[in-house]
């Protein structure tokens, strides 16, 4: 075998388990063997450049940035489609269908997923374009960051036609989304609202790399182009799969009307169980010929109609808004509604999201209005019953000033979200920075809890968070709930805090975007905050994985005076702002470049002191042994399989002894 050969082999191989792993969910090899698949091929492509193909499965990492996302026309045009709310609306849709065609009619079923829709060429058997729909007649072209959708395939199989369209929607399941959105809150982000918004704007991020973290999926239901050797849609789905596309497989053929809703009455329950969003049905006539002689309106087929499920919904008044505002300083208006029934739970609140929105509904107190539970944990109000407005209301004048400090608040350019600026001043972000501090991931204070710490701030016993260092047992023992014991137990947790690690309380001073891994980053390149204090935008930038935001963030707390007279007053208390002596001396080069992997027990050390000792010394540790594994440390016990792998991938095995003598 050549090494042309060898590479389509490995190309074909590995797409073949892609297509496993995301289309039907169920891998016949482990991610360890698939890892060394790649590996093997991004090797070779890179041994031999000539062999370069935009398709293999080592172009779904992306990488490639778009700055401008070129316009491009829809070779055939995307429509709507008309939507129905009953079922009468549906009996009216098949009597207007009969006027004009002859025969029995069959129809397809098929859920309308809720994402972003998009249209993929094919030529070949290769994806050779991504168009969003845009405006129907031409689209953006996505093609760079589509192709990190691993349940999208690059190349096709079995018997598909030289050169087609194929149409569907891109999603973001629910699992994927919910992790995505721990991530933000995590670093003091606001959440995402909902997937499929998240979903439509990834297609437009600029860098593809960031596009393949996210756990994006895409669903297909649409055939189109000449020759396709199909007769219906129902056909044409099942051929659409046999190509290895992603097509659900709950789409039904019915005979009648009769079955149509037998299917809505089914999903519109079950729908809930998915695990993406759907927000209706797409019933479709079958036969391709009849879908012919239909044809379309100005702006949708004739034969195909959605029926939307009815999101649960209520009516209910509006008794007030109230402003809140966050750890960031950001404002989000909240309706306090009436109690009121729906979905099975009381809802008091809902959520208003910001000013445009209050706005753009005209959403005034007294009003009666819509709530609904989509896709959102908390329930939106969706519409004001103007019908039972009564007329002494008045527009709502969303606050200029911060109900809590009475700032004026700001709102920048291109942001939905008023923000209040009085970072140092703001009593809910004072405390919610003091309690980011305080919490276990940061300087960890036992005996110190986040409502003690609104206790302190309201009390005026403390203002920022270099306040905790000068409290006395005096001052707290007159607390709610605190007595002798507790109160010493807190000026002693406070009191050790001064240990923690220099990485733990760059974390802990809640620097916008700077979460655990950023934290440690920092720290290991700047070793001390003098240092990272002055670094420039470019240093930052330089350092691995720090970005513009996270740089830009960070030169904007120390431009603080503010924030300065803090970070001194901590100092001054003993809290650790360089890493230590001993990591300091400990830290060398010895590892750098080296992927380590710990397994068993060992006699002499723990394993978190071996991971130490691997970082400290510029090493990376591992979890998983991989191709990339330089060593591993192993003790006692280690387990068979991943004995088994080192000896497999021929990576060598020292125990804690010689690992310590590379150190010396
Ligand atoms: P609308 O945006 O309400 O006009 O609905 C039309 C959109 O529904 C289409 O452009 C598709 O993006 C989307 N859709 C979702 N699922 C389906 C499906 N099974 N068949 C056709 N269209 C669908
Ligand atoms: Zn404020």
């Amino acid at each position: 075998m050549n090494i042309e050969q060898q590479i389509q082999q490995l190309r074909k191989a590995l797409s073949d388990h892609n297509y496993n792993y995301y289309v039907l969910d169920s891998p016949t090899i482990s991610d360890f063997e698939f890892d060394i698949k790649l590996k093997e091929l991004q090797d070779l492509e890179a041994k031999y450049p000539e062999f370069f193909d935009a398709n293999s499965p080592t172009q779904r990492v992306g990488g490639e940035i778009t700055k401008n996302f070129e316009t491009m026309p829809h070779e055939h045009r995307m429509y709507s489609l008309d939507n129905s709310y009953s079922k009468e609306d549906l009996k009216d849709w098949e009597t207007r269908i009969k006027k004009l065609i002859d025969g029995h009619i069959q129809y397809t079923c098929e859920l309308k997923y809720d994402g972003a829709s998009i249209s993929l060429t094919y030529e070949n058997g290769s994806l050779v374009r991504a168009l969003t729909r845009g405006d129907g007649f031409q689209g953006d072209n996505v093609t760079a960051n589509i192709k990190t959708i691993k349940s999208i395939p690059l190349k096709l199989k079995g018997d598909y036609p030289v050169k087609f369209d194929i149409r569907g929607e891109i999603v973001l399941p629910f699992e994927g989304f919910n992790k995505m959105n721990e991530e933000r809150i995590e670093i003091g982000e606001e959440p995402y609202r909902n997937p499929r918004n998240t979903a439509s704007g990834s297609l437009k991020l600029q860098d593809s790399a960031e596009v393949a973290k996210r756990p994006l999926d895409c669903l297909l239901y649409h055939l189109i182009g000449p020759n396709l050797g199909v007769q219906t849609q129902f056909e044409s789905l099942e051929k659409a799969r046999q190509w290895g596309f992603k097509v659900p497989n709950v789409s039904k053929l019915v005979d009648s009307l009769e079955d149509v809703f037998k299917f809505i009455n089914y999903w519109d329950v079950h729908r809930h169980d998915l695990p993406y969003e759907t927000d209706g049905v797409v019933i479709k006539v079958n036969n391709l010929q009849q879908q012919e002689e239909l044809g379309y309106t100005a702006k949708s087929p004739r034969w195909a109609m959605a029926y939307k499920f009815k999101a649960e919904q209520v009516s209910t008044r509006l008794n007030s808004i109230s402003y809140q505002v966050g750890r960031t300083g950001a404002i989000t208006p909240v309706a306090n509604l009436e109690p009121v029934e729906l979905a099975g739970t009381t809802v008091k609140r809902a959520s208003l999201h910001n000013a445009d929105q209050i706005e753009k509904l005209d959403i005034r107190v007294g009003d009666e209005v819509f709530v609904e539970k989509g896709g959102e944990i908390i329930p939106k109000i969706i519409a004001v019953d103007l019908s039972r407005r009564r007329p002494e209301s008045k527009p709502t004048i969303y606050i200029t000033h911060c109900p809590e400090c009475h700032t004026e608040l700001v709102r920048q350019e291109g942001e939905a979200q008023h923000y209040c600026p009085n970072y140092n001043g703001c009593k809910p972000q004072i405390i919610g920075r003091i309690q980011h501090f305080i919490s276990r991931k940061a300087m960890d204070i036992e005996g110190l809890g986040g409502e003690t710490v609104a206790l302190l701030v309201n009390e005026g016993l403390i203002n920022n968070y270099s306040d905790l260092y000068e409290l006395t047992k005096e001052q707290v023992i007159p607390l709610e709930r605190m007595a002798e014991k507790s109160a010493d137990n807190l000026i002693q947790g406070i009191a050790q805090s001064v240990d923690i690690p220099f990485e733990r309380v760059l974390y802990a001073l809640g620097i916008r975007y700077v979460g655990e891994t950023v934290a440690k980053k920092l720290a290991k390149h700047y070793k001390n905050i003098e240092a990272l204090k002055i670094a420039s935008h470019e240093d930052l930038v330089n350092v691995d994985e720090i970005g513009v935001r996270i740089a830009e963030s960070v030169q904007e707390f120390f431009m603080s005076e503010d924030n300065m007279k803090i970070i001194d007053r901590l100092k001054h208390f003993g809290v650790q702002f360089e890493i230590s002596k001993e990591q300091l001396a400990g830290q060398t080069n010895k590892l750098k470049g080296k992927t380590i992997v710990i397994s068993g027990v060992f006699e002499t050390v723990s394993r978190d002191e071996l991971k130490k000792l691997i970082e400290d010394n510029g090493g990376k540790v591992s979890s998983s042994i991989s191709l990339k594994t330089s060593f591993i440390v192993a003790g006692e016990n280690m387990g068979p399989s991943k004995k088994l792998k080192a000896e497999q991938l021929n990576i060598s095995l020292i125990n804690e002894y010689e690992f310590l003598q590379i150190l010396k």
